[in-house]
């Protein structure tokens, strides 16, 4: 993309509404706009990065053998009051009316459509297990919209449902569930901890948060060390590894403040491995057996011939929250620097020259052979000043750079990664570095 026919309108100045630095960020390098309290439209350098973080999590979840499918965002209210959430979600719950004077409502979470779903169409246990996902827009009414995306009103939720025929089975599902998260994350560059936690209004007896640890953030986290070394790199998703691992992080503390207890952490931690920090919640999973089977009547014919409810859990990541937990992660004040799974273009090159000069002419011909080879490069080929530039390009956090000055030979360019040193390459080098760079991890 030539930046020149681009869309990115960056804000010089930081917003005054924006407290934390991923929404000043967000709004400043042209990847937000705010529409109306809490509901956001994605401009296009955003929307690229909203979709990289969607594609990371579906692979993660197909290679779980969970399976996409869409639901509506808009849902009746019949199936809600047969389960009884309609009443008991309150104000967050934002609901309509259509032409007939029926009650419909904007999905916040869909246990009780996608349980419609499995009831009409799945009779047997020899259909099961069953991990069904998808990734739509949500809504909830919250009280204090804030923070840009990371709390708003309409959100961007993967979330994954299984069904099971026994209690044994349903863990085996979360226990997938568990690694695909960790897996996930660690894909997005994140180290995120997966915390007990209270099941809240969903019901049941086991979940878990996965926060990322930040030092803004909305929940305080309280952690043994020894969780951020763990590693899951090269585990598949067999029952022996999933109970594994998940038996390797419940051998050691981490609790939200919800849960925390001082003479707990004290008496089971070390002093030397003892973190308190803060952190982002950014995904959320549940085992809640048949709560809503059993109120919207799914049954299964089970292999001894009995009509069992099935057994059930529910998984959930928040794809649009993630850009700027990202950012609360990764920013420094200095320059963003996008991980380069998800980086909205995978370098950037900065003209310095002048229409038709040589170092207009090198950026062209760079630009063209990226192109070439498959890669997504944006080209600076604006006649802004080098500074003004540089400070976009530490907005937009493109993790390379190719800067190409007037005063170079020939074949010689300089490359940058953020936060590094300068390096002068040839195109070929260039082209052979990013190869590297881009396709190590395929
Ligand atoms: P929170 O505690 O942050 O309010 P929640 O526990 O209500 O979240 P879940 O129902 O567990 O949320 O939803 C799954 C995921 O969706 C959360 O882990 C979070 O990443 C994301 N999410 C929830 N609410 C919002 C929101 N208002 N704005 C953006 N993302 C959200
Ligand atoms: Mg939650």
């Amino acid at each position: 993309m030539r930046l020149s026919n681009y869309f990115l309108p960056i804000l010089k100045e930081n917003p005054s509404e924006a407290k934390i630095k991923s929404h000043q960020l967000m709004l400043r390098s042209g990847m937000i706009r705010q529409s109306s309290s809490g509901i956001y439209s994605w401009l296009p350098l955003g929307f690229k990065v909203l979709k990289n973080i969607e594609k990371i999590v579906r692979e993660e979840q197909n290679k779980a053998g969970a399976i996409e499918l869409l639901m509506p965002t808009i849902q009746s209210a019949d199936i809600w009051k047969e389960s009884g959430r309609y009443d008991d979600y309150g104000k967050e719950m934002l609901r309509i009316k259509d032409r007939q004077d029926r009650d419909l409502l904007y999905g916040p979470t869909n246990e009780e459509l996608i349980t419609q779903i499995f009831k009409d169409n799945v009779r047997s246990y020899k259909n099961l297990p069953l991990i069904l996902y998808h990734i739509q827009w949500k809504f909830r009414d919250e009280i204090r919209p804030r923070f840009g995306v990371m709390r708003c009103r309409e959100f961007l939720m993967k979330d994954t449902y299984s069904f099971d025929i026994s209690k044994q089975d349903a863990v085996n599902s979360y226990k997938k569930m568990f690694l695909s998260y960790l897996k996930t994350f660690e894909k997005l560059e994140l180290k995120a901890i997966p915390m007990q936690a209270s099941t809240g209004p969903i019901g049941g007896d086991l979940s878990h948060e996965f926060i990322i640890l930040t030092d803004t953030g909305e929940s305080e986290v309280f952690l043994d060390k020894n969780l951020l070394k763990i590693d899951i790199k090269n585990i598949g998703y067999s029952e022996k590894n999933t109970s594994e691992i998940i038996e390797k992080y419940s051998k050691f503390y981490s609790a939200t403040d919800e849960k925390y207890n001082k003479t707990e952490f004290d008496n089971l931690v070390k002093k030397e491995n003892q973190l308190h920090t803060k952190g982002i919640e950014v995904g959320h999973i549940f085992y809640f057996g048949d709560k809503y089977s059993k109120s919207l009547k799914a049954l299964i014919n089970s292999k001894e011939g009995k009509n069992i409810n099935p057994q059930m859990g529910s998984y959930g990541i928040g794809i649009s929250r993630l850009p700027a937990a990202i950012i609360e992660a990764k920013y420094n004040n200095q320059f963003m620097k996008w991980p380069k799974s998800i980086t909205p273009f995978q370098v950037a090159i900065i003209n310095l020259g002048k229409n038709g000069d040589d170092a207009d002419k090198k950026s062209n011909e760079i630009y063209q052979i990226l192109k070439i080879n498959h890669f997504d490069p944006l080209l600076d080929d604006t006649s802004e000043s080098p500074s003004s530039k540089f400070k976009n390009f530490d907005l937009i956090g493109i993790p390379y750079q190719i800067i190409i000055g007037t005063k170079m030979n020939k074949d010689e360019y300089e490359f940058k990664e953020l936060g590094k040193d300068k390096v002068i390459l040839s195109k070929d080098e260039i082209v052979n570095r990013l190869k590297e760079i881009y396709n190590s991890d395929k």
